[in-house]
């Protein structure tokens, strides 16, 4: 897999402070997180800051997916840790990442695991030095959503705003834009459009497609199975699509087996749908492992798909 990239996940275990004069407690830590770049440095890049789900997996930020065109990141969706996903990426050389540089994301429904991390992209760069406003793309209820969280720290942008802290910017507003499918950006670097998904209760889940100079890159956010999916990709050269396990589904309770059904799309439905969109590379994320390995995901997807496909993890670089 040429594109692939290797994600090392970075932790640290911190033995417990001492007492004075004993012997200083011995610190492990893991390797740095690392970003394998792919030239041309300057094509269109997508890097998976966050491959989870709602199930807190240490090695899995909250979903979120950036397409980097440049020197410029577009986001889709903002899971729990995407800032500091982002700011790995950057120290390892992605400038687009640079979290005061990020000013649009795309929300592709408002599903607590794909907002989580929202107060964060606000709050976050604004501290350490954005001062421009970000513009964020999303269903309706978007505009609730933004105007609760400023309101909720509205204390703390009090103090930032009236103390002595040096940074007194406005660098926490937000430019709302509540969409519906269709083309929904355009600058001189990309082409976004929306297209409906179908992801259980929710009245608007979107899917995005990217279209650059280079590339076709094509999000299926949370979904089941859907046609839209197969028309919005139509060949394009990367898909990233949700996925659970088939096996795994079977080891749920029967009330969320038949939550997942409607919500969300199986290895063996993805297959389906991967060979009719025909993508030149599949990338799997948001995976439903319950207790499954990434191995036997790909062999459930390959056991019907002969396209390439790969199983994406944090920080990888397609
Ligand atoms: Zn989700
Ligand atoms: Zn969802």
């Amino acid at each position: 897999m040429k594109c692939r990239a290797i994600a090392v996940i970075a932790f640290f275990l911190l033995a417990p402070s001492s007492c004075k004069n004993e012997t200083p407690p011995e610190i492990t830590r893991a390797p740095r997180a690392e970003v394998a770049l792919d030239p041309p440095a300057f094509g269109t890049r997508v890097i998976l800051l966050g491959t989870g789900t709602p199930n807190p997996d240490p090695d899995c930020s909250g979903p979120a997916v950036a397409v980097v065109v440049g020197k410029e990141a577009y986001l889709v969706d903002l899971g729990a840790g995407v800032v500091r996903r982002a700011a790995a990426a950057y120290l390892n050389g992605v400038d687009a990442l640079n979290p005061e540089r990020i000013t649009r994301a795309f929300i592709t429904h408002l599903h607590s695991d794909h907002t989580l991390g929202y107060p964060d992209f606000i709050f976050t760069p604004w501290v350490i030095g954005r001062d421009r406003p970000m513009d964020v793309y999303g269903p309706p209820g978007l505009q609730h959503m933004t105007d609760k969280i400023i309101e909720a720290w509205k204390l703390d942008i009090n103090v930032r705003e009236e103390g002595n802290q040096p940074n007194r910017l406005q660098g926490y507003n937000v430019n709302v834009h509540e969409i519906s499918p269709g083309e929904i950006y355009r600058d001189g670097n990309v082409r976004v459009s929306a297209f409906a998904v179908r992801h259980g209760a929710w009245k608007h889940a979107y899917g995005y497609r990217f279209d650059t100079s280079d590339r076709s890159v094509v999000i299926s956010g949370d979904t089941s199975p859907v046609e839209s999916v197969v028309t919005a990709c139509n060949g394009c050269d990367v898909l990233v699509h949700e996925v659970y396990s088939t096996a795994g589904l079977n080891a749920r309770p029967i009330d969320w087996q038949a939550y997942h059904k409607a919500a969300h799309t199986s290895s063996v439905e993805l297959a389906k749908i991967a060979n009719r969109a025909k993508p030149k590379l599949l990338v799997l994320y948001h995976q439903l492992k319950w207790g499954m390995t990434e191995e036997s995901i790909l062999a459930e997807v390959r056991s019907r798909y002969n396209g390439e496909v790969v199983y994406g993890r944090d920080l990888d670089v397609l």
